[in-house]
């Protein structure tokens, strides 16, 4: 049998990799298994670019989290030199009553979050690419803007690995049980031992988190780029904001500033519009129809935006029910299994402040962030 560490950590990708950074940080001797190579295009923290932002739309309970993400976000670039958040601004637009407009007001106004409300003309006038429609209203925040995942993945690894972690790759874990007071983890290679377990499956929580009992959906979703018709002068970040746009149908649309060069356009996606799949049924070939859907959505909202096609690229969400993220000690196994899944689409921002909090979990049992949405029980189905 193999020497036998404080923690193995499940999963290498946003929050593994951040776990395992904040355990051996804190002097745990960790193992961290990963399924594929560092880095890795197949899972969910892959595309250049994630939204970031604070005025949360989607609960205010987010936002001490937040608060401590962007803390978090300069201490990583500082410690590893590698750009992470781009904070150019972002516009949340749609009609005043709208969840994306009016939840992040309300998340702003609970924590008093520096914004400004903007009404179309106002818009039209910051933002000339914009062109929303005379209903339509943004909550505009300047500490929106973007992270950069790949560059966040491949820090989190780098710091794990100089704070003493092994970091195996190409070595998935099989199967775990319970062994003595910590758990016996099995790979094809090998079997390790370990005081505590923590597990971060991303899309592969309905195989490795069945005994959760959340219902998890596993969905396929689009990025796409597209050269803008004047060129990415306008969409550059010093110009550009990112932006959620949220129509009177409820279609939300979301996008970035042109951040890879003259050549590499800017990107757009619809936010939730995906496909239930699963990650070996996944359907990696993006269709004509689905770019010319979006290209046409976009010449509505940023007519400039859908030039000409560049690229596009698929990447799974794992949603809960209710879209709030699963954070917990494993109700079965509370003493020494930690969970992070169910990201539902909104999770990468997260990721160094669940670094942090699978170590507290993992390490104390606890934590003093607020996790309280987070509890799988409010999701798990009722025994028959
Ligand atoms: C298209 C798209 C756009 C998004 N946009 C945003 C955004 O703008 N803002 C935002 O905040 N969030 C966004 N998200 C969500 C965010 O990216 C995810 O919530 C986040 O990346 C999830 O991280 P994770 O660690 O759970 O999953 P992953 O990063 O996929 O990590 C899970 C890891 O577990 C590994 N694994 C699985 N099974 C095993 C095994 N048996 N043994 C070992 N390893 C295993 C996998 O290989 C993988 O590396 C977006 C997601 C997508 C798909």
């Amino acid at each position: 049998m193999s020497p036998s560490y404080d923690v193995i950590v499940i999963g290498l990708g946003g929050m593994g990799s951040a776990a395992a950074h904040h355990l051996s940080a804190r002097g745990a001797r960790v193992l961290g298994l990963e399924k594929f190579g560092p880095v890795h295009n197949r899972g969910s923290s892959h595309g250049g670019s994630r939204i970031t932002r604070q005025s949360y739309f989607e609960d205010p309970a987010y936002v001490p989290l937040l608060l401590r993400a962007y803390e978090l976000y300069e201490d990583v670039e500082r410690a590893t030199g590698r750009e992470i958040a781009t904070l150019c601004g972002g516009v949340m637009v749609g009609p005043p009553e709208s969840r994306t407009v009016s939840g992040s007001l309300r998340s702003a106004v609970e924590w008093d979050l520096p914004h400004e409300m903007l009404d179309a003309t106002e818009i039209r006038r910051r933002f000339p690419t914009l062109a929303p429609k005379d209903d339509e209203v943004a909550l505009y925040e300047k500490k929106a803007g973007l992270v950069r995942p790949e560059n966040m993945v491949a820090a989190h690894l780098q710091l794990a690995t100089r704070q003493g972690a092994e970091l195996h790759f190409e070595e998935p874990m099989v199967r775990w049980e319970p062994y003595r007071d910590g758990v016996r983890v099995h790979t094809a290679e090998n079997t390790y031992t370990a005081g505590r377990l923590v597990i971060c499956p991303g899309a592969w929580a309905p195989q490795l988190l069945r005994d959760l009992g959340v219902p998890f959906t596993i969905e396929r979703q689009v990025m796409y780029w597209f050269q803008p018709k004047q060129g990415v002068r306008p969409f550059l970040p010093e110009n550009h904001p990112i932006y959620i746009w949220e129509d009177a149908d409820e279609v939300q649309v979301y996008g970035f500033p042109s951040i890879d060069g003259p050549d590499l356009g800017a990107k757009v996606a619809f936010f939730r519009k995906g496909v239930v799949c699963t990650p070996e049924t996944i359907d990696r070939t993006v269709h004509e129809d689905e770019i010319q859907a979006m290209a046409d959505h976009m010449s509505r909202c940023i007519p400039d935006l859908p030039g000409t096609f560049l690229k596009a690229a698929t990447c799974m969400y794992s949603n809960t029910p209710d879209e709030h993220f699963v954070i917990s000690r494993h109700p079965a196994h509370p003493e020494s299994v930690t969970v992070a899944c169910g990201f539902s689409g909104h999770g990468f921002k997260f990721v160094p402040v669940v670094g942090e909090i699978l170590a507290d979990l993992a390490l104390t049992g606890t934590t003093e962030h607020p996790i309280g949405l987070f509890d799988p029980s409010r999701l798990a189905a009722a025994p028959a």
